[in-house]
């Protein structure tokens, strides 16, 4: 066990419409100090884009949130909740594996590379987990992905094979299956970057589109015109912290760092 000690009371969400909280968070690999204090509130309902070069730490915070990778310091809250923890007296101490799962089910996170299920039909991609994790009844399960895949403009896959499909439809399939978790987030590595650019609108029309019904999500994304066009709040990380947040309109056409305007610069 290695239990973190933290005053209980340092570990109290902020605001009552925080769905995401990190408060702190440092994440070490051997000696390389890859997250080095990252503070961030995610609000209910809104758009956080993250923007980075590559190596920024981007994909060990989104991780670190999924607890698929422990913080070595501070503390991130989904809901209220601590992830990967629990408060006794004036100590944090780590849940157990079948807890933290359970906070997982929690949280949807779609990776660049789709991962699905290869050998399960796309209904079944979206049935598997809400039957196994959520005890769903399957019928009731299904009628919920076919309501999802059509969500996503994909009803009459429902019977294929991941394989059968385009690389832009089987990332469509992820974030219906990601969906089918009711997830209180959702979480996007690079969702596009493995695409050719043809596939790539089809994908964050679908991301849009979901950011007008009010769900909460984190996107890791090079692709600033989206940026731009659905973040709430744009982060810019380097070197393992958020140099500067805001609005898009302020991050992207008015950056007060110039780390932000050297990394604008090369992809814009
Ligand atoms: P980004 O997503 O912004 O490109 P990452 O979070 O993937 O950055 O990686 C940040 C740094 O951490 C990189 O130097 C990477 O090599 C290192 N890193 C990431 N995961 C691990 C790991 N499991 N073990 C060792 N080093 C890692
Ligand atoms: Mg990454």
């Amino acid at each position: 066990m290695n239990d973190v000690t933290v005053a209980v009371e340092d570990t109290t969400p902020t605001v009552d419409d925080v769905m995401v909280e990190l408060h702190g968070v440092h994440k070490s690999f051997g000696p390389l100090e890859v997250l080095r204090g990252v503070d961030l509130q995610v609000h209910v309902g809104e758009v956080t884009v993250i923007l980075g070069p590559s190596g920024s730490g981007k994909s060990t915070l989104l991780r670190t949130i999924n607890h698929l990778e422990k913080v070595n310091r501070g503390w991130i809250s989904i809901d209220g909740e601590l992830i990967g923890y629990r408060r006794s007296g004036s100590k944090l101490h780590e849940l157990k594996e079948k807890d933290v799962l359970k906070q997982r089910t929690h949280i949807g996170f779609v990776f660049q590379n789709f991962n699905l299920f290869p050998h399960l039909t796309v209904l079944d991609n979206l049935v598997e987990a809400p039957v196994s994790a959520l005890r769903r009844p399957r019928k009731a399960a299904e009628e919920t992905a076919r309501g999802l895949l059509d969500r996503v403009g994909l009803a009459d896959k429902a019977d294929a094979y991941p394989r059968q499909l385009s690389g832009g439809q089987q990332q469509r399939v992820a974030i219906a299956r990601a969906l089918a978790l009711e997830p209180k987030v959702l979480l996007f590595d690079e969702p596009t970057s493995a695409l050719d650019p043809e596939l790539v609108g089809e994908v964050l029309d679908v991301i849009k589109d979901l950011a007008g019904t009010g769900t909460t999500m984190i996107v890791v994304t090079h692709e600033i015109g989206f940026a731009r066009e659905v973040a709430d709040t744009v982060v810019f990380m380097d070197g393992g912290v958020v140099v500067e947040q805001g609005p898009p309109a302020a991050v992207l056409d008015d950056p007060q760092h110039e780390r932000t305007r050297a990394f604008l610069s090369k992809v814009l």
